[in-house]
């Protein structure tokens, strides 16, 4: 096939931070989308891209939303353009995941093609997935109600896996305050808060439980003022990745614990953030979609679990069954070498017009 069209998208920058470059890649796609039937709701953002929602023509049976963002991790001049050899195709997002909003958009057009029409299939498509989808989040989970079934556009597993579990992802900021005083004169006046820290540092640690796949991670540690001064105050940057609700709530709780009850005496700790995206678990609802899928196809999809988040966290935690992964095969996401496998793209560009196909206006 031909890439001619997904290398223009390629070659816009569209870092999460660059809203002209995210909006212009949006425009693109609209244009192309628009061509299809589709009418484009611009969601309107003043720091980042406009998130859009592409709505195609209603008729009565289920309704099925394609899932994708239109951000890169990568600023301007940091990694740009695209190329091509025998086997892949590289640049900035060929497969996280313009290459996998390009396999939706080429299967609309199949079905178009044939049909004229695409109806009950919709494409929603964020500006700020790769710094969390904070905003988006919420309109992701406003639209879920509209919405049967979903499909995420991440890329695909090494053989050809989609994805049915991802972790869920929290992070959270503790402040610890205690008092300073002089090292050597007023030692026992001191309220050690890096002290208070250290043992705090050490039981989060520990909750971390690997055979639950749940992992809580200190990965900055910040306080005091000189060796000769007890600490005043201290910071610890924590992230936790869990794989079911029991263990986020564990967790949760547990900080909540261990922040209210400091190893050192008069040392106080406030805490701050939360669960950023919330873990898409296998459901029964979830299964059934998948059979239907394999069903359609006529043969098992390979299936896998992965510890990454994407937008597939938050449209399952809002009740919409979805499966992510239908983008092209890649590796090398969010490095230099991010690159896609050619042949892939007709792969799952034939697998998904034929599930599109059986959504596209049937009743059940
Ligand atoms: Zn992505």
């Amino acid at each position: 096939m031909d890439f001619k069209e997904l290398a223009g998208l390629i070659e816009i920058n569209s870092h999460t931070a660059n809203k002209a470059g995210v909006d212009e890649t949006g425009q693109v796609i609209a244009c192309w989308m628009q061509a299809l039937g589709y009418k484009t709701d611009r969601h309107v953002r003043e720091t980042i891209g406009d998130h859009l929602l592409f709505s195609s023509p209603k008729c009565p049976g289920r309704k099925l939303l394609l899932l994708g963002h239109l951000d890169t991790v990568f600023p301007k001049g940091e990694f740009e353009h695209f190329r091509e050899d025998e086997q892949w195709i590289y640049g900035p997002g060929v497969c996280d995941m313009k290459g996998g909003i390009y396999v939706a958009l080429s299967a609309l057009r199949a079905i178009h093609k044939e049909q004229g029409v695409v109806h009950n299939i919709d494409m929603l498509l964020v500006s700020d997935e790769e710094t969390g989808s904070d905003d988006s989040k919420f309109l992701t989970t406003t639209l879920a109600e509209q919405y049967d079934a979903c499909l995420v556009f991440e890329a695909a597993g090494k053989n050809n896996e989609v994805v049915t579990a991802r972790k869920g992802v929290g992070t959270v900021y503790l402040e610890l305050t205690g008092k300073a005083a002089h090292a050597g004169n007023q030692y026992l006046q001191g309220r050690n808060a890096n002290l208070a820290a250290a043992h705090l540092l050490i039981a989060l640690t520990a909750l971390t439980d690997l055979d639950k796949g749940t992992t809580v991670n200190v990965g900055k540690i910040t306080g005091g003022i000189g060796a000769n001064t007890i600490s005043p105050n201290a910071q610890l940057a924590v992230e936790f990745r869990f794989t079911c609700v029991p263990e986020r709530d564990r967790v949760l709780s547990s900080i909540d614990r261990l922040a209210s009850s400091p190893a050192v005496d008069g040392v106080t700790i406030t805490v701050s953030g939360g669960v950023q995206r919330d873990v898409m678990e296998s459901s029964q609802p979830q299964q059934a979609l998948l059979e239907e899928i394999e069903a359609i196809l006529g043969y098992p999809l390979p299936t896998e679990h992965r510890g990454g988040v994407s937008d597939a966290n938050t449209i399952t935690a809002a009740g919409v069954p979805a499966l992510d992964g239908f983008g092209p095969f890649g590796d090398g996401d969010h490095t230099h070498s991010e690159r896609a496998c050619k042949t892939s793209f007709s792969q799952r560009i034939d697998q998904v017009t034929r599930i599109l196909h059986h959504f596209c206006g049937r009743s059940e």
